[in-house]
């Protein structure tokens, strides 16, 4: 899961103005929106779980056969049989994860 943030200039309904309107992605779903001048923010609500199972699946589905099978046999089970298996897996599956955890926590934060 991935934060992203990027600036453009947009017409503020707020303050009636064009100024630069600062937006954070995440997994490329626009979550908020927040105007540089009056500080006018925007929210839209992005469904983390689902973005999240979404993107394991996707990691999932490249994984060898029976792990693809075991996952659509059941979901619930194969969740929590994660933490042994992260083990063996390499750094960029650590990093992802630590990545989806700080998108979780900075979500929950406000
Ligand atoms: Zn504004």
């Amino acid at each position: 899961m991935k934060r992203n943030e990027m600036d453009f200039e947009l017409f503020c309904l707020h303050c009636q103005e064009h100024e630069e309107h600062h937006f954070t992605y995440i997994n490329g779903e626009i979550s908020k929106v927040k105007c540089t001048n009056c500080g006018h923010e925007l929210e839209f609500k992005v469904d983390l779980m689902k973005e999240f199972s979404r993107e394991l699946y996707e990691k999932i589905a490249r994984k060898p056969q029976r792990l693809t099978k075991e996952y659509k046999e059941d979901f619930s089970k194969f969740i929590s049989s994660i933490p042994v298996r992260i083990v063996k897996k390499p750094y960029s599956v650590y990093r992802y994860l630590k990545d989806t955890r700080d998108v979780f926590s900075n979500y929950n934060k406000k």
